[in-house]
């Protein structure tokens, strides 16, 4: 068998109405303890300890809490719950790569996933909103409908998971593989701004998961008014799912592209505070065979970016059940690569991951929409 299975969803635990603090920020910590009566001289004090054990110390029980006195961890465990979200699927590929499918609420299920040696670490993909409202036309999560953007505490809880997972408690453990984290799952983050803006201050708090600003990576599809904010507000790298660069092409694959066409995303991109050699835009380009991967495309590509510190990440198409599109033979992959380089762009090809268990970028979320953790568990069971 190619992918282990290593769920094991537990029996329904009854109904729980505690409130769950992990996932919270530190202003919401705050803010429930205040609603349960803690003297307001010590609410902000308390909430850093709180918050401290959680996300530095990953705790998940109250007694655990020892600079905490005993009956007020005591008080604290009737009304909240350390424990986390469950996991209805985890899978692992045969290159290392893991796959989560998390249950955040009743049909709301998003999927995570984790690559191991990306930069010598590790990289997590978040989602962002389950489902997409856009209809990129090779994007296997562009067929599904939105069901909801996910709250703050929705995209903070996968990181958690991950790290659970991996056993990376407490977050200062020399050598941890999950350090960067990419908004590159379901959804499209700059439709649902405010709430990464959100999770990014929790996810990055150096007391806590102490995840730097610029080892989180955002992706869009180009929602140009929300590029700035991202900037001013969350000031993280930023990944641009381009796929072409002449308007014609960009519209027929990225609807988006009518709304915001290419000279005005080149200019957010241009604008994007703080760029450098350093700090440079990443440019996503997935290669479709016949579509954007001519000479003339990568033409079209060295004249867009110039003026812009970038590097391009060519992908080789994901194909999923029912698409149309063949991924460029890597014959010509390769001289696209080249053209670029030559015209002084870092261009590498992405190498796919996790492709065995529907974990590649393009491939989330329809898969487990039809195949449910029970009949995975039956399969896994019947090949043995
Ligand atoms: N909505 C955001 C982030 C999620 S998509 C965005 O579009 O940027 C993450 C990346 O996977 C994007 O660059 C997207 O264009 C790419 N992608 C989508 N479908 C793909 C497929 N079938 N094969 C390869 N890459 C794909
Ligand atoms: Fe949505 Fe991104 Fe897929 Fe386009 S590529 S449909 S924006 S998830």
């Amino acid at each position: 068998m190619s992918t282990t299975l290593i769920d094991s969803a537990p029996a329904p635990a009854p109904a729980d109405s505690r409130i769950r603090l992990p996932g919270l920020s530190r202003r919401e910590i705050a803010a429930e303890l205040t609603a349960m009566g803690v003297d307001p001289k010590k609410v902000r004090m308390r909430a850093g300890q709180i918050f401290r054990w959680i996300y530095n110390q990953g705790v998940t029980e109250f007694d655990q809490m020892t600079n905490i006195a005993k009956p007020f961890r005591e008080e604290l465990a009737t009304r909240f719950t350390l424990a986390r979200p469950e996991i209805v699927e985890h899978q692992i590929s045969k290159d290392g790569t893991r796959k989560y499918l998390i249950r955040m609420a009743p049909g709301i299920e998003v999927e995570s996933v984790f690559i191991p040696d990306v930069s010598r670490s590790g990289a997590l993909c978040v989602s962002s909103q389950v489902g997409c409202t856009l209809t990129c036309t090779f994007c296997h999560t562009g067929t599904q409908r939105l069901v909801r953007n996910l709250t703050p505490a929705e995209i903070v809880l996968q990181v958690m998971v991950c790290r659970d997972d991996l056993g990376e408690w407490p977050s200062s453990i020399e050598d941890r593989k999950l350090v960067n984290i990419v908004f590159m799952g379901m959804g499209e983050p700059l439709y649902n701004t405010d709430n990464v803006v959100d999770a990014i201050e929790t996810i990055s708090d150096d007391q806590g998961m102490s995840i730097g600003r610029r080892r989180i990576t955002v992706s869009t599809s180009g929602v140009v008014p929300d590029i700035a904010r991202i900037g001013a507000e969350a000031n993280t790298m930023l990944a641009i799912s381009l796929h072409a660069a002449d308007d014609e092409t960009r519209t027929k694959i990225m609807p988006i592209n009518k709304k915001y066409p290419l000279e005005e995303l080149l200019q957010a991109c241009r604008d994007y505070p703080g760029l450098s050699n350093a700090k440079r835009i990443t440019f996503e380009y997935v290669m479709l065979k016949g579509v954007n991967d001519s000479p003339k495309h990568a033409r079209n590509l060295i004249t867009a970016l110039q003026g812009i510190p970038a590097k391009v990440n060519l992908i080789p198409f994901n194909p999923w059940p029912g698409s149309t599109y063949e991924c460029s033979d890597m014959d010509t992959i390769q001289t696209f690569a080249a053209r670029l380089k030559k015209a002084g762009l870092a261009a590498p090809i992405r190498k796919t991951r996790g492709e065995d268990i529907m974990a590649a970028c393009g491939q989330l979320k329809s898969e487990s929409e039809k195949r449910r953790a029970s009949d995975i568990r039956r399969a896994a069971r019947a090949e043995g």
